[in-house]
């Protein structure tokens, strides 16, 4: 249901990003992908998203810390797609410290691709949604844009301001037929999770199975994680028109974690 359309999912080179454009593909969506990795798998991801699709997928590998480089993506896009109408911002890291010890320049990358990023993004792609009376913004924010966890200072202050920017910008475009909403997953297993293990374990002195059992799945009360392709899935249904009215909402998908 998403032929003729195109949809950019920064940081889909990996994980729940990657799991988006494949869904978006699958509706028939030409595709943006962006992050880092190794090139040749990369172009074969582009590939690979070229036949689920049927349609067009290209790759940028913009830093998104770098303000001219998402200028530059964005206007790829316009260039080779006339413009985007699906735009996630999905791209985030994480670092586990306590806040005294937080090194620096770690805050500044965090709150730079996990927070103003977004706000870079959704200003370049809002003129041609506007013009198109449609559109569809989505951010992977985290439950941790509704609660906190310790030694998460930088990430925690991120996705609650990726919260709050969404909501604002859904205000704004409430009368011009674009949606802007976040999703917020609990623990989905992906390189994301498994590269904090080790730090997680430095920090609280545990072994890799009481991180998982007694960090990550101890506020999730499944006990399972999240898969990326159950996160994909809310996306797309956002993407109906069906969800017209879904908009400046945080939808929850993490086990019952915040239910709590
Ligand atoms: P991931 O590490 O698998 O993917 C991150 C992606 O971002 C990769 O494609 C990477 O190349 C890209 N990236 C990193 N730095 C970048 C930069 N400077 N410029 C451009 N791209 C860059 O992680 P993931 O778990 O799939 O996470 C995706 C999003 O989901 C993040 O925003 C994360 O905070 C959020 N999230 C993840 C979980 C989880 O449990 N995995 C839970 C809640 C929210």
């Amino acid at each position: 249901f998403l032929t003729g359309k195109t949809a950019l999912i920064t940081g889909s080179t990996s994980g729940i990003g990657l799991a988006y454009a494949k869904a978006l593909a699958a509706e028939g969506a030409n595709i943006v992908i962006n992050g880092f990795g190794d090139s040749a798998a990369i172009e074969s991801e582009r590939r690979n998203l070229e036949k689920i699709s049927g349609a067009k997928a290209i790759y940028d590998g913009a830093d998104l810390t770098k303000v001219d480089a998402i200028e530059g993506m964005m206007k790829g896009a316009a260039n080779t797609f006339g413009g985007v109408d699906i735009l996630i911002n999905n791209a985030g890291m994480q670092h586990v410290s306590p806040t005294e010890d937080f090194p620096v320049d770690k805050w500044d990358l965090i709150i730079a691709l996990n927070l103003t990023a977004a706000f870079h993004t959704v200003r370049l792609a809002i003129p041609y949604m506007k013009s198109k009376k449609w559109g569809r913004i989505i951010a992977t924010a985290s439950a941790h844009s509704l609660v906190a966890s310790p030694y998460k200072s930088a990430y925690v202050t991120a996705k609650h301001g990726l919260a709050g920017f969404h909501k604002t910008v859904a205000l704004e475009l409430a009368t011009f037929g674009v949606t802007a909403n976040c999703i917020s997953p609990g623990y989905v297993w992906t390189p994301l999770v498994e590269g904090q293990i080790p730090d997680t374990m430095k920090a609280r002195n545990m072994t890799r199975e009481q991180v998982i059992n007694d960090v990550l799945l101890a506020g999730q009360p499944t006990k399972q994680f999240v898969t990326a392709e159950q996160v994909a899935a809310v996306a797309i249904n956002l993407c109906r028109d069906d969800a017209s009215q879904v908009t400046g909402s945080n939808i929850s998908i993490d086990g019952g974690w915040t239910a709590g």
